[in-house]
């Protein structure tokens, strides 16, 4: 009588092992938090009546935008980056980045990921990819985090240091807070959501500290928040994210991304610029006029304020160098805005004086 009961209750026991979702996996430590995609989900979304690819979207095309989906290879630290059901936060960047690039190969741009699986990668090495690549624009994808507040629930988007350091940063974060805006509807907000990556370290994030071209980072919502945590999960609610960030960037290039090329210094010590606009070369009507801001242009040779003598007709910019500049590197630093306010992507270079 005995006996049978043990055979009876080991028999019970195996069934439920096979039928219920095993021996308790502590969520915390749980691997796939997400709810798998559909298949053909991508195909037939991307460029749908529901997600369509806006006719100004064209202007991505050729802009290369390096996507960093934040985090990865942590799901052995119990707990770590994760809503309180198990959610992962290294998941849900991926996910998002991957449907983003979805978006923005069919717009035309060129898309590279800092990663495609679930490992991680120091910070610096992230920012690297973005600037051995050449990007334009470089973007770590994250989710937002806080202890003991789990109401809280609204986007933030950073830049590095201060507002004057890469002022397109700005207009990046500008244009991402307000994709993520539009497609999520938050309820919540945080009364000035570009944040100072200062505010954190002093030092601000090794991701954005390391980047050498127009970047920014998207914390987008609150995993810590349950209702959101759960909503993070599914691949509907990520790629609408994806469609946010994917207008901000189009409405961003649209803008015209604006650019500074150095062509050399001539005789006389004279250094050269030609500036792009970023919207002169479509050939639109009015395009001769000038549409960069006269009085938003700047240069700085060792971060001192130098002279200029800017031409409409070519875009030219003629700095005469200011005598007696020591032999060795100099940094210059040349700004502009056109008339969508855009600063130029990449105001940073460095000439060398010989003796
Ligand atoms: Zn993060």
């Amino acid at each position: 009588m005995r006996s049978s009961f043990v055979v009876v209750f080991a028999a019970a026991v195996l069934l439920s092992g096979c039928q219920a979702p095993g021996p308790q996996v502590d969520p915390q430590l749980s691997v796939n938090t997400l709810h798998e995609e559909p298949l053909g989900f991508l195909e037939s979304r991307v460029n749908s009546a529901e997600y369509p690819i806006p006719p100004y979207a064209k202007f991505l095309a050729g802009v290369r935008i390096c996507l960093d989906p934040g985090h990865g290879g942590d799901a052995h630290k119990r707990g770590y980056k994760r809503g309180p059901t198990g959610v992962r936060e290294a998941e849900v960047n991926l996910r998002v980045a991957r449907y983003l690039r979805a978006f923005l190969t069919t717009a035309g741009a060129e898309v590279l990921l800092t990663r495609e699986a679930d490992v991680d990668l120091p910070l610096k090495d992230r920012a690297e990819t973005a600037n051995n690549w050449d990007a334009d624009i470089f973007i770590s994808l994250h989710h937002n985090a806080i202890d003991n507040k789990p109401h809280v629930n609204y986007t933030t988007v950073w830049y590095h240091a201060d507002v004057d350091f890469r002022p397109s940063n700005l207009d990046l974060s500008r244009h991402l807070c307000q994709g993520l805006y539009d497609a999520l509807a938050l309820p919540q907000i945080t009364d000035v959501p570009l944040k100072s990556d200062q505010l954190m370290y002093e030092s601000g994030f090794g991701v954005l500290r390391h980047a050498q071209v127009t970047a920014a980072l998207t914390e987008t919502s609150f995993f810590t928040n349950p209702d959101e945590e759960q909503r993070l999960r599914d691949p509907e609610y990520n790629l609408l994210e994806a469609y946010g960030l994917f207008l901000g960037l189009a409405r961003y290039a649209a803008g015209g991304l604006p650019r500074a090329h150095l062509l050399g210094i001539s005789e006389g010590n004279v250094l050269a610029f030609e500036l792009d606009d970023g919207l002169r070369s479509r050939k639109a009507w009015g395009h001769e006029r000038q549409m960069i801001l006269s009085d938003s242009i700047a240069v700085r040779i060792d971060g001192i304020d130098a002279p200029y003598i800017f031409e409409n007709e070519g875009y030219l910019l003629s700095v005469p160098l200011p005598i007696g500049l020591e032999p060795g590197e100099h940094p210059v630093e040349v700004q502009f805005q056109n008339m969508y306010k855009h600063s130029v992507l990449n105001p940073h270079f460095a000439i060398e004086i010989t003796q």
